[in-house]
């Protein structure tokens, strides 16, 4: 897959819908300072389901709804759009993945993979499958570097799982291992029943 194009609306310092479409090769991003561009970077890592307020300079998910200005007022939701094509696709598969996540102001979001209403999980599973998990070496933000060559061996060991495509496995082991635990715990209590009734 390569990412073919981000459509933000309402997203930070985008009130009217922009698109940015990613041809073949490198594209690069310029503009003045403050016009938004480490911004973009912050909606494609915002549409992949990254949760936590810090990761998009702001104190509250709230504040990555467009806030109004003198011109323009304050938007009510943010919605960013990730078009991913697939370069090969197999008879019968689709050209083209969309996901899309939505925020309002109220508190709600919502996530979507090609117009279907999922859980982000959902989201983050197709991610992974493509190679673009959330901690994966595909976004690399200003200070990861320092972070990467000062951490521990242990912690090194995680993005060299990550880029050999090792972490999607053990994520998929925790949640198998989680599931036979849970099903354990019924069956003993399963077992006290039956041992009651007898
Ligand atoms: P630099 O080169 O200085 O890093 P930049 O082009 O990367 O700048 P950004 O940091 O992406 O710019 O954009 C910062 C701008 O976004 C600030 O002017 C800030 O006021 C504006 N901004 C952030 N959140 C919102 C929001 N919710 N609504 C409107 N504007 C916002």
């Amino acid at each position: 897959y390569v990412v073919k194009s981000l459509k933000l609306h309402g997203f930070k310092t985008f009130p009217r819908e922009t698109v940015i479409d990613f041809s073949r090769g490198i594209t690069a991003i310029t503009g003045p300072n403050g016009s938004g561009k480490s911004n973009i970077a912050e909606a494609l890592i915002w549409v992949m389901g990254e949760q936590a307020p810090s990761a998009f300079r702001s104190g509250q998910m709230e504040d990555v709804i467009f806030a109004g200005t003198d011109k323009l007022p304050p938007m009510g939701m943010a919605e960013v759009v990730l078009k991913f094509e697939k370069l090969n696709p197999q008879k019968g598969e689709d050209r083209y993945v969309e996901i899309l996540r939505r925020f309002y102001r109220e508190g709600e979001g919502e996530y979507r993979l090609n117009g279907k209403r999922v859980r982000r999980k959902d989201i983050q599973d197709f991610l992974y499958d493509i190679g673009l998990g959330s901690k994966s070496f595909a976004m690399i933000e200003q200070g990861r570097i320092t972070q990467m060559i000062e951490a521990k061996p242990e912690e090194r060991r995680v993005f060299i799982e990550e880029v050999a495509g090792i972490l999607k496995y053990k994520l998929k082991k925790k949640e198998a291992e989680s599931k036979i635990r849970l099903t354990r715990e019924n069956l003993d209590r399963v077992e006290d029943i039956i041992a009651e009734v007898r």
